[in-house]
């Protein structure tokens, strides 16, 4: 009898069918979730995906035919992502050692290429040594709690990223959280902050839905002057800010100042997945004692870390690719200022265009995809209320020509939808 059940029920999925659990509590979970996500329909917060059917790029195709679209929002600010080189180094390491390890690093999951590349990493950053993860949501998830204790205090900007902001809700430090790049009022929680045994302050390097860059020389300052470390988060700067490349404390001269770097390799360093600290030796070598991302993850799989050991090398062998960059970022923001848009931030590839009003940020985004350009309105609440903005990402393989066709379509959108006049 429960076999002819279990085989019409199977029959009823299709063959190889999702199965719906069966129950009240597996009802009342339904419901509670259609509710959930009807909520989020009804704010207007739904983020729905693009698929991509090419690789990453300037140009690319969507899913279900649209091409030769110019694409503008991705983190790809060096355009590594589908470097024949950084795919060719993909290839190798993968052939040579295989497709993953199975293993955490400290079981049976370190290969040759892992402490290569944590050893490369440190070089490039002039640091002492480095520590690899899956993300940097990982280093920044392990970093706080491994390193602060109670005795000790935090101090972070209001805007940190996300994953800054769980990262220091895991730790059980004294947790202070100055205002946004306010050198005031961090001064004022450094001094609440100096009863703590170790002052930490905590800050992204560029912020990323702003394009501002943190007050480094500031912040080195009052840390200097309150006895404090200092940590960034240099996600949106590694690779390209800064004479070669090195990041926020290479462009505002506080390499020696600064004392823990956190970044990606999801970004700019080929963008395939990984992330990593890297600082004193004996903060990587405590990392690798207590880090619970480290600790109970498995090892990056060597493909991954083939291609970000590339990146590494064309970045360390000519800063020419960054200095593209910077010159693409620079005609995208005096074309569109001329055009008579403000844009936020300073130097920075991250180019949030402000309109302020969500709808209008919303209709001249889709409107620009129907030109074929390719960029993502953000409102509330991922900015600030009143403050929606589309945000445009320069990357070093765009073309001049790429550059000027987005000007004129926002020129053209903007004049339409009245946010020119
Ligand atoms: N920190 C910042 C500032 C980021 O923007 C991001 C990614 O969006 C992360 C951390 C997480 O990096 P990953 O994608 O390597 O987890």
């Amino acid at each position: 009898m429960w076999r002819t059940v279990a085989v019409r029920a199977l029959r009823g999925a299709g063959a190889g069918g999702p199965r719906t659990a069966s129950g009240a509590a597996a009802a009342q979970l339904r419901r509670r979730l259609e509710s959930e996500l009807e909520d989020i329909r009804g704010a207007g917060t739904w983020k729905s995906e693009r698929v991509i059917a090419s690789r990453q790029g300037p140009h690319l195709q969507l899913a279900g035919g649209g091409g030769g679209i110019i694409n503008f929002c991705a983190n790809n600010y060096l355009g590594l992502s589908s470097h024949p080189e950084v795919i060719r180094a993909a290839v190798e390491a993968l052939e040579k050692f295989g497709a993953g390890l199975s293993s955490v690093r400290f079981i049976c999951g370190t290969q040759s290429i892992h402490k290569d590349l944590e050893e490369k990493i440190a070089r490039f950053h002039q640091r002492e040594d480095a520590i690899l993860y899956a993300s940097c949501f990982d280093a920044n998830a392990g970093i706080f709690e491994a390193l602060l204790t109670p005795e000790d205090a935090v101090l972070s900007d209001e805007l940190n990223h996300a994953s800054i902001i769980d990262g220091i809700r895991l730790c059980k430090a004294n947790k202070y959280r100055y205002k946004h790049m306010d050198m005031q009022d961090l001064e004022a929680k450094l001094q609440e902050a100096q009863k703590h045994r170790l002052r930490l302050v905590a800050t992204d390097g560029a912020f990323s839905m702003d394009g501002d860059i943190a007050p480094l020389r500031e912040i080195c300052q009052l840390a200097q002057k309150y006895d404090a470390l200092v940590f960034i988060d240099e996600c949106h700067a590694t690779g390209f800010l800064g004479p070669n490349g090195r990041g926020t404390d290479e462009l505002l001269g506080v390499v020696d100042k600064v004392t823990i770097i956190n970044s990606t390799l999801g970004k700019a360093l080929g963008g395939a997945a990984g992330g990593y600290t890297t600082g004193p030796k004996p903060l990587i070598d405590l990392l690798r004692q207590r880090s619970r991302p480290y600790l109970f993850s498995n090892s990056l799989p060597p493909a991954v870390v083939g291609c970000a050991s590339k990146a590494l090398d064309l970045l360390m062998e000519s800063n020419a690719i960054a200095q593209s960059m910077a010159a693409k970022t620079q005609r995208f923001r005096s074309k569109m200022t001329a055009a008579g848009f403000t844009i936020s931030g300073k130097d920075h590839p991250i180019c949030p265009v402000m309109l302020g009003d969500a709808r209008l940020a919303s209709v001249m985004a889709e409107d620009m995809l129907s030109r074929g350009i390719y960029v993502i309105g953000f409102s509330y609440p991922v900015v600030p209320k009143g403050k929606a903005r589309i945000r445009v990402q320069i990357s070093a393989v765009h073309s001049d020509e790429d550059i000027d066709r987005c000007v004129e379509a926002f020129t053209e959108v903007g004049r339409k939808h009245g946010a020119l006049p």
